[in-house]
């Protein structure tokens, strides 16, 4: 069976739940692969995980250039192994970074580019789901090798153990691969709360909420729920929260199970990047707000009346 390879997306030490998915999603089509690029130290906090989830081989690439050179390490050594290993499809996760990864590799690899898959159809083959989720794209490369960029959220994990034999692999230092240099990292905002993209639950809002100071209501009610709190493009561009809490087609995609939109009218953008949570509740003081359309609960009403009740109410119950 032909290896499949999956960039594994760690952070902290932690392994995170797309790479899971991705790991399952590997398996429909070949045997799993995790390669792990990282500082050294990094993998033995890994491999169990991986193992456990259906990883047959572990491809060690550790090196302090990992962190100094943003992206371009992940990129040299994807694509050592892509031309040692020759496999159908390498899997890596579509965030930012994830994107930038694929992209980089697959003008350097010469291959086709499947971007923003939620399913895998075939070996060069996947599903795309399109327009905030109006339509589906089934597409397939030409290329011996598939790269493709996997939308969290879109499997289940399923533990299923693998070998998890360990290889250790070089990490390329080439001059090109130095040529960007990380000069400062900034601390992410947002207390103790849950990644955005990892999060069970996510509490979001919009323009309705008004203001940055009035933020505290979608927190409150974020924290009183153990939530990640997100945010709308135009809640992020009017000022009143981060950058990186945007949730939608330029922003972070999520699924949890419960996304509580306070605010937000739910146009195409901010719909790509949560209509696949399990459930939606909306609350919206316009009756016709599109966001309705995909809720499964939805309030017609005054946010700042109606999160406080539901705050009050979550927290009676524990
Ligand atoms: P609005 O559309 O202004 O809606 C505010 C809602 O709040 C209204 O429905 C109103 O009825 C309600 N409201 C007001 N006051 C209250 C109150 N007191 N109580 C209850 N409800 C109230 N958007 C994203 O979110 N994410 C993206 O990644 C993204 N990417 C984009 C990319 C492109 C290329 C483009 C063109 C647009 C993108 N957008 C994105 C913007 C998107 O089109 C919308 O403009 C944006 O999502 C609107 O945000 P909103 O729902 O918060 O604001």
């Amino acid at each position: 069976m032909a290896e499949v390879l999956v960039l594994v997306d760690h952070v902290d030490g932690e392994i995170k739940k797309n790479t899971y998915e991705m790991l399952n999603a590997a398996r429909r089509i070949g045997e799993p692969s995790a390669v792990v690029v990282g500082t050294p130290g990094t993998t033995s906090k890994l491999a169990d995980g991986l193992a456990a989830h259906g990883a047959e081989k572990i491809y060690v690439a550790e090196s302090d250039d990992v962190v100094n050179y943003l992206s371009t390490p992940q990129v040299d050594v994807l694509a050592a192994l892509v031309e040692r290993v020759s496999p159908p499809a390498v899997l890596i996760p579509a965030g930012a970074d994830g994107r930038e990864v694929a992209g980089r590799l697959a003008v350097r690899t010469n291959s086709g580019w499947l971007n923003d898959l939620v399913d895998i159809d075939g070996e060069r083959a996947g599903t795309h789901s399109i327009f905030g989720g109006a339509f589906t794209v089934q597409s397939h490369v030409t290329t011996d090798t598939a790269i493709v960029s996997w939308r969290s959220g879109s499997l289940e994990v399923e533990e299923q153990s693998g070998a998890g034999t360990q290889e250790t692999v070089e990490v390329p230092a080439t001059d090109a691969s130095k040529s960007a240099k990380v000069s400062n990292r900034a601390p992410i905002v947002g207390g103790d709360r849950p990644e955005l993209t990892e999060a069970s639950v996510v509490v979001a809002g919009g323009r309705g909420v008004g203001s940055a100071d009035n933020f505290n209501v979608v927190e409150v009610l974020a924290d009183s729920l153990h939530a990640a709190v997100g945010a709308s493009r135009a809640a992020v561009d009017s000022g009143y929260y981060p950058n990186q809490f945007q949730v939608g087609q330029t922003g972070k995609t999520v699924s949890p199970q419960l996304y509580v939109a306070l605010g937000i009218s739910g146009a195409i953008q901010h719909r790509a990047g949560m209509q696949t949570s399990k459930t939606i509740v909306a609350v919206n003081k316009d009756p016709e707000a599109p966001i309705f359309e995909i809720a499964d609960f939805g309030i017609v009403g005054d946010l700042f009346s109606v999160a406080p009740q539901l705050t009050e109410e979550v927290g009676k119950r524990g």
